[in-house]
């Protein structure tokens, strides 16, 4: 991974073998940004997404093994419990031009994901939600 200041944020590079959803967060706890979003694109392999089932409170997790373009990734960065989370989901399409897309749980770098990381400026928590079973953003 490689990156670069920009006056509102972080321009990243990650590179092939990289897991995004770990490397983005990473990447946001060394640089102290505890809340703030990420867009991206690029291309990924071995994705697992998720579906929010309400009536089971629970994702529904789907692999993804091929190689997938990531046509756009979005996500906001919160704590939850002292720590930094990522929320993400992601769009792909694979060599059809069929679009699908979820929550994205985890997905390797297969080609290369260009990402833009803007800090807020301000603290943003997140608190477990009884009703949904989710870690709401607390405000
Ligand atoms: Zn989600």
């Amino acid at each position: 991974m490689k990156s670069r200041k920009t006056t509102d944020g972080y321009l990243v590079r990650c590179d092939i073998g990289e897991e995004v959803v770990s490397i983005l967060t990473s990447f946001a706890a060394e640089n102290k940004i505890s809340a703030g979003t990420v867009i991206g694109i690029g291309a990924l392999k071995d994705i697992v997404l998720g579906y929010f089932d309400m009536t089971k409170k629970e994702y529904l997790r789907k692999e993804f093994n091929g190689i997938y373009e990531l046509l756009s990734l979005s996500g906001n960065f919160a704590k939850l419990n002292s720590e930094i989370m990522l929320h993400c989901h992601a769009v792909i399409s694979d060599a059809d031009y069929s679009v699908t897309g979820g929550h994205l749980f985890s997905g390797v770098i297969a080609i290369t994901g260009e990402f833009y990381i803007r800090p807020a400026d301000t603290e943003i928590n997140r608190a477990l939600d009884k009703f949904t079973g989710l870690n709401l953003i607390k405000l």
